[in-house]
C-alpha cells in the first residue's frame, strides 16, 4: 500500500527514514517514551524526575546572557503562588505563544536552581478553562529534519487506521495467549499511542519475541530438515582407533578436550550428520578436538575437510596436522588458492577419485568443481568470517556430510543462540596444564622505553616476542610504508643487538612462510607484524607482544591476539598501547587487562558493543534484525527459542493452519538463506 495523500516533499522527508509504505510507517517504532502521566503540585515536584506541573503564566523575561545566548524565562503559578520557571535558550519567540494569567502545563525534569525551580525547554500544553493537562505517553520517534514529530504521529495514527486490520497475525494464538501478547492490531495501536507506559513496551517487547520467533523457528526448521532428511555416513570411533589417533598426539588431552571428543564419537556413529558448535577459549586446543574427529572419518575410510577462513590458518592447521601425521599413511593435501594449476587439478582429482583422504584448504574447498569420493566431516573455522550461507553451501557438496564449526574465540551467548542456534555445542574452557595468562598491561607513550628495556631482557634470555602494528591508514600502500618504516626504526634502534623480522599481509604465500619459518625455527628473535600473527603462528618460545594502537582492535581480537603468547608454560605479557582512545575503546582496554577468560569478555564486548549493529546477525548472513537485540533482550531470546523448538516439535513442517502466517513469515526472511527448501 502506498502513502496516498502524502506530497512528495514530505513523502522524500520520510524515504530519509526508510519509509516508502503505509506498512513502513506502521513499523516505524518509536525509539523510547516520555511519560506524561504524572502530574504534580508545585509542592510535589522531584528533580531530573520527568514530570508535569500546570499553573497560571505570572512572568515573562528575555536577557542575554554573558556567553551571548538569549534566554528567556516564562514563570507560571500555582493558586498558592508558588512557581516554577520554564527557561528556552535562544528562542526569543517562544514568549508569543504565551500571555500573562494564561492556564499552561510544562513537562520535563525540573531543577531546583539558586532556590527556584527551573524546567529546561519543557514541553507546553495550553489548557482552557479549568481544564487539566493530558495525561499521556509521547512516543518518541526517529525523526528527520523537516519532519516534526507530531507529523509524522498523525501520519502514523492515519496509517494505522486505514491498515492495521490487514497486518497478519503471525503468532499461533496459542502461544499469544501463553505469553500474554496483545493480538497484532491492537499491539500496533499500543505501540504508537499507548495510555500508560507499560502498555507500549509491553507491545514493543511482542514485536521483538514475534521476530525471535521467525528466526528461531526458521532455525529449528533447518535443524529438523537436516535430521530428516540427510544421512551421513556412521564413522564409528573404535577403543583401537582413539588409542592410535591419542597416540599421535604430543600431549594427553583435557577434561574438557576429552568431553568435547566423546560428544563429537556419538554424533559421528550416527547416521543424521552431526552439526555441532565448538567453541573454546583461545588456546584452549580446538584443533586437536578437530584432529581427532578428522582422523576418526579417514580411518572409516572417508574423506575428511578442514577449512579455514584465510591462507595463512590453513597453513598453520597444515603444519600441525602434518606434522602429527608425520608417520602415518593418512594421505593429505593442502589446498589453497594459489596453488599452480597442475597442483591444483592433481588434488582436486585425489579429492574426487578417493586418493586423498585428508585435505586442508580455504573457501577455495567449497567452490564449484570441487568434488569428493566420500566426504565424511567437513570441519570449518569460522574465525568470525564464515556464516550460513557456507555452512549451506557446504551441504551441496553432493553428499551429506558431519559437520563440526569451531569458532575463534568464544561468541557471547544470546549470538550463538541467535546464528548457530541450530548447532549443538561443545565448549573448552579449561587450558591445558601448566599455561599461565597472559599478563596484560596498557602503557603510556612514556613508559615505552621501559617496555623496550622489558624486551630486550627477555629476548636477551632467549625468548622471543611480537610486536603488531595494526592497519592505519585508508590505503594498504601507506599502512604498508608505514610497517616497514615502524619495522626499520626497531630494527636499527632500539633492537639493534636483535634479528628483527617483517610479516605484513603483502607478501605473497613463500615469502610469508619464510618469514613464520624462521621465527619458528628462531632465527629471528622479533617479528613486527601487521595483524596476519592473529591466527598465523603458534611458537611456544614467544611470550611477549607489544600491540600498537591497541584501541583501533575489538576485544575478542585483542584477546585471540594475545592468546599468541601463551602457548607453552612461560607466563605470556602483552602490552598495549594506544593513540586517540574513546571512552567506549578505555572500557575495552580495561576490561582486557581485567581479565583472561575469553568467555567473560565476550559477553563484556557484547554489552559494550551494544545494539547488535557491529556484532550482530548481519554479519552472518542473516540480515538485521528489527525490533530486537541480542543485548538487551536476551531473555526473549531465550523465550522465543524454546516456543520455536516446541512448535517445530510438534509440526515439523508448519502445516497447521495455525501456523500459516508464520510459516508465511518465516519463508520470507529466512526461506533462501537458510534454504528451508522442503517447507516451501
Ligand atoms: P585454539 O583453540 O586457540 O585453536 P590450539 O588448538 O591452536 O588452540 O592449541 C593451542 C596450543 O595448545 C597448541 O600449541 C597445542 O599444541 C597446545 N595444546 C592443545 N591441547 C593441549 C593439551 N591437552 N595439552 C597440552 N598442550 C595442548
Ligand atoms: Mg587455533
Amino acid at each position: 500500500m502506498s502513502l496516498t495523500g502524502v506530497g512528495s516533499a514530505r513523502a522524500e522527508l520520510l524515504g530519509r527514514l526508510g519509509i516508502g509504505t503505509v506498512g513502513d510507517l506502521i513499523f516505524h517504532f518509536p525509539r523510547s517514551y516520555d511519560d506524561l502521566t504524572k502530574v504534580s503540585g508545585m509542592d510535589e515536584l522531584q528533580a531530573d524526575v520527568l514530570q508535569t506541573v500546570q499553573g497560571e503564566v505570572c512572568d515573562m523575561e528575555g536577557k542575554e546572557l554573558a556567553d551571548g545566548r538569549r534566554v528567556v524565562t516564562v514563570a507560571i503559578a500555582d493558586e498558592r503562588g508558588r512557581v516554577i520557571a520554564g527557561t528556552w535558550f535562544n528562542m526569543p519567540f517562544i514568549t508569543r505563544q504565551f500571555r500573562y494569567g494564561q492556564r499552561v502545563a510544562f513537562s520535563g525534569k525540573p531543577k531546583w536552581n539558586r532556590g527556584v525551580w527551573q524546567m529546561n525547554h519543557p514541553r507546553v500544553q495550553v489548557l482552557d478553562g479549568a481544564g487539566d493537562a493530558k495525561r499521556e505517553v509521547v512516543p518518541v520517534y526517529p525523526l528527520t529534519e523537516g519532519l516534526r514529530a507530531d507529523q509524522l504521529r498523525e501520519l502514523i495514527r492515519q496509517a494505522l487506521a486505514r491498515a492495521a486490520e490487514h497486518v497478519p497475525e503471525v503468532l499461533p494464538p496459542a502461544l499469544r495467549v501463553r505469553r500474554e501478547y496483545s493480538p497484532v492490531k491492537e499491539a500496533l495501536w499500543e505501540v504508537h499511542f499507548p495510555e500508560v507506559l507499560a502498555q507500549g513496551l509491553a507491545a514493543r517487547q511482542r514485536f521483538v519475541y514475534e521476530e525471535f520467533l521467525v528466526l528461531q523457528v526458521a532455525l529449528a526448521l533447518r535443524r529438523r530438515e537436516v535430521r530428516d532428511r540427510q544421512r551421513a555416513p556412521q564413522l564409528v570411533c573404535t577403543p583401537a582407533i582413539d588409542a592410535h589417533i591419542r597416540r599421535l598426539l604430543p600431549f594427553r588431552l583435557t577434561g574438557d578436550q576429552d568431553r568435547a571428543v566423546a560428544a563429537i564419537g556419538r554424533d559421528l556413529a550416527s547416521d543424521r550428520p552431526m552439526q555441532r558448535l565448538l567453541q573454546a577459549d583461545v588456546g584452549a586446543g580446538k584443533t586437536a578436538v578437530a584432529v581427532h574427529a578428522l582422523l576418526v572419518a579417514v580411518a572409516n575410510k572417508h574423506q575428511a575437510a578442514l577449512m579455514a577462513p584465510t591462507e595463512v590458518l590453513a597453513r598453520q592447521h597444515w603444519l600441525t596436522v602434518d606434522g602429527l601425521l608425520a608417520q602415518s599413511r593418512v594421505r593429505r593435501a593442502l589446498l589453497t588458492g594459489g596453488l599452480p594449476a597442475r597442483e591444483r587439478r592433481q588434488i582436486l582429482d585425489g579429492l574426487k577419485s578417493g586418493d586423498i583422504d585428508l585435505v586442508i584448504g580455504t573457501q577455495a574447498l567449497v567452490q564449484e568443481g570441487v568434488e569428493f569420493a566420500r566426504l565424511g566431516l567437513v570441519a570449518i573455522d569460522e574465525q568470525h568470517k564464515f556464516g550460513v550461507h557456507q555452512r549451506a553451501r557446504v551441504r551441496k557438496l553432493g553428499v551429506d556430510p558431519h559437520y563440526l564449526v569451531m569458532t575463534a574465540t568464544p561468541i557471547p551467548r544470546t549470538l550463538a543462540l541467535a546464528v548457530f542456534g541450530d548447532l549443538d555445542t561443545s565448549v573448552i574452557k579449561e587450558l591445558p596444564p601448566g599455561r599461565q595468562r597472559v599478563l596484560t598491561r596498557w602503557h603510556t607513550e612514556s613508559q615505552r622505553e621501559r617496555v623496550y628495556e622489558r624486551f630486550r631482557e627477555a629476548l636477551r634470555a632467549g625468548r622471543q616476542a611480537y610486536i603488531v602494528c595494526p592497519l592505519v591508514e585508508e590505503s594498504e600502500a601507506l599502512d604498508l610504508k608505514a610497517a616497514e618504516q615502524q619495522f626499520a626504526e626497531l630494527r636499527d634502534g632500539p633492537f639493534k643487538d636483535f634479528r628483527v623480522g617483517l610479516l605484513h599481509g603483502r607478501l605473497d604465500d613463500t615469502a610469508k612462510d619464510r618469514v613464520m619459518q624462521q621465527f619458528r625455527d628462531r632465527e629471528l628473535d622479533l617479528l613486527v607484524s601487521t595483524v596476519v600473527v592473529e591466527v598465523g603462528v603458534d611458537v611456544p618460545n614467544a611470550t611477549l607482544m607489544l600491540i600498537e594502537h591497541a584501541e583501533r582492535f575489538g576485544l575478542s581480537q585483542l584477546h585471540q591476539l594475545r592468546g599468541r603468547v601463551s602457548r607453552g608454560t612461560e607466563a605470556g605479557e602483552c602490552y598495549l598501547f594506544t593513540g586517540l582512545t574513546t571512552d567506549e575503546a578505555k572500557q575495552r582496554l580495561r576490561a582486557v587487562c581485567r581479565t583472561s577468560d575469553g568467555f567473560a569478555l565476550a559477553e563484556e564486548d557484547a554489552r559494550l558493543r551494544g545494539l547488535g549493529q557491529f556484532f550482530g546477525t548481519r554479519q552472518h548472513g542473516l540480515g538485521e534484525l528489527r525490533f530486537g537485540d541480542l543485548v538487551q533482550d536476551q531473555e526473549l531470546l531465550a523465550l522465543a527459542r524454546q516456543d520455536a523448538f516446541e512448535l517445530v516439535g510438534a509440526d515439523a513442517r508448519l502445516q497447521k493452519p495455525e501456523h500459516q502466517e508464520l510459516r508465511q513469515a518465516v519463508l520470507a526472511r529466512y526461506g533462501q538463506t537458510l534454504e528451508l527448501a522442503e517447507i516451501g
